[in-house]
C-alpha cells in the first residue's frame, strides 16, 4: 500500500465516521437533531443539518426547509430552533428525544410526556 492509499483510506475512515457522529437517531426528532448538532458542531449559518435530518429521517418534505423559511427559520439551522421550536424545557443540558411522533414527520418529540413517564 503506497503512502498515497492509506491517506484516501485514513480519509475515507474519517468521512464515515463524521458520517456516523451527525446521523440522525433512528426516530430523533428535527428539534432534538438540531440541538445535538449545534451543540456538537455549531451552526454554519446555513440548513445544513436541517437538510440532512430531511433526506434521512423525512426525504418526501421537500418543501421542509421553505416551510421553516415561512415559520420565521430564514437563514440557518440555528433560527429553526428560536423561532420554529422555541418551547423546550428549561435545563443545562440536552435532553434525549423522546422520539419523533411519526415517521416522516417534522413535529418535534414531546418532551413532557417523557419527563412524566420517568
Ligand atoms: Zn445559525
Ligand atoms: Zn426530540
Amino acid at each position: 500500500m503506497s503512502d498515497d492509499n492509506i491517506a484516501s483510506a485514513i480519509e475515507a475512515e474519517l468521512i464515515e465516521l463524521s458520517g456516523l457522529l451527525t446521523e440522525p437517531g433512528e426516530r430523533e426528532c428535527l428539534r432534538c437533531y438540531l440541538l445535538r448538532m449545534i451543540y456538537e458542531f455549531g451552526c454554519d449559518g446555513t440548513h445544513r443539518w436541517t437538510t440532512r435530518w430531511r433526506d434521512a429521517r423525512a426525504p418526501q418534505a421537500r418543501g421542509l426547509v421553505r416551510k421553516l423559511q415561512r415559520l420565521g427559520a430564514c437563514c440557518c439551522d440555528c433560527e429553526v430552533l428560536l423561532n420554529v421550536y422555541p418551547d423546550y424545557p428549561d435545563t443545562d443540558r440536552l435532553l434525549p428525544c423522546a422520539g419523533q411522533p411519526h415517521r416522516g414527520s417534522c413535529a418535534p418529540c414531546n418532551l413532557r410526556l417523557l419527563r412524566r413517564t420517568a
